[in-house]
């Protein structure tokens, strides 16, 4: 029997408080606390696992669990919300994950450089990403395909609807040795938008998909420098 704080386990029969037993939902929808106490429950996972098949097993379901897409959403959106409700702690996080792991960025930085060499698509995505990020002056909250009302594979079609002859997605970029390439142009250039923060109607004009066009980088460098000549 208990008082109100504590319980009698079901299977060693001793005495415990409450937070010795682990939650439960009820088939009503209200929490109630498991029969065995932790202790005992532990015992029992500890035996079913010191058995290798049912280890194995047990790997399996866990991985097969975590592979699938819409666990794997969850996790990252929760972890996305959890973020942006914990900038700081995020941010003191990255930077003592990065410190303590420089190998690991090292291998992160060149599967990145080799992804960006052999992907233009993923490359004009993390394009993107980066001048909505810089155009929203860093204040940019979760992904930017949230922030405009098109999706990656429409903005894709998009491009390629106004790809001049000689365009497509192999000369994608900015040029290293002078070849013909061709960038993501704003027909009314950034610098004309006053932007205020990701709500605003001049964020929403200056992204939008009728704003943007593919155009061949000397042309789309002679823009800037008129622009800025004129600003
Ligand atoms: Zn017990």
């Amino acid at each position: 029997m208990t008082d109100g704080t504590s319980k009698v386990c079901r299977k060693c029969g001793l005495i415990y408080p409450f937070n010795w037993f682990y939650k439960q939902i009820r088939e009503n929808g209200t929490y109630g606390r498991r029969a065995q106490c932790k202790k005992c429950l532990l015992d029992t996972k500890h035996k079913y696992l010191a058995n290798p098949e049912n280890r194995k097993k047990q790997q399996k379901t866990y991985k097969e669990y975590h592979n699938k897409l819409e666990v794997k959403k969850r996790k990252r959106n929760n972890r996305i919300i959890w973020e942006i409700k914990n900038k700081e702690r995020t941010a003191i996080n990255l930077k003592r994950w990065k410190k303590e792991n420089p190998n690991k960025i090292k291998i992160l930085r060149l599967r990145q450089a080799r992804k960006r060499s052999n992907d233009p698509l993923w490359r004009m995505q993390n394009n993107m990403s980066r001048a909505i990020r810089k155009s929203l002056k860093d204040n940019k909250n979760g992904s930017w395909t949230n922030l405009v009302d098109y999706s990656i594979e429409e903005l894709k079609m998009h491009l390629e609807q106004g790809w001049e002859d000689w365009m497509s997605w192999d000369n994608y970029g900015r040029p290293k040795n002078g070849e013909q390439k061709w960038v993501i142009d704003h027909i009314k250039p950034q610098v004309l938008f006053i932007i205020i923060d990701q709500y605003c109607q001049e964020f929403k004009d200056c992204w939008a998909l009728n704003n943007l066009q593919p155009l061949s980088w000397i042309e789309n460098s002679k823009k800037h420098a008129r622009y800025m000549e004129g600003a």
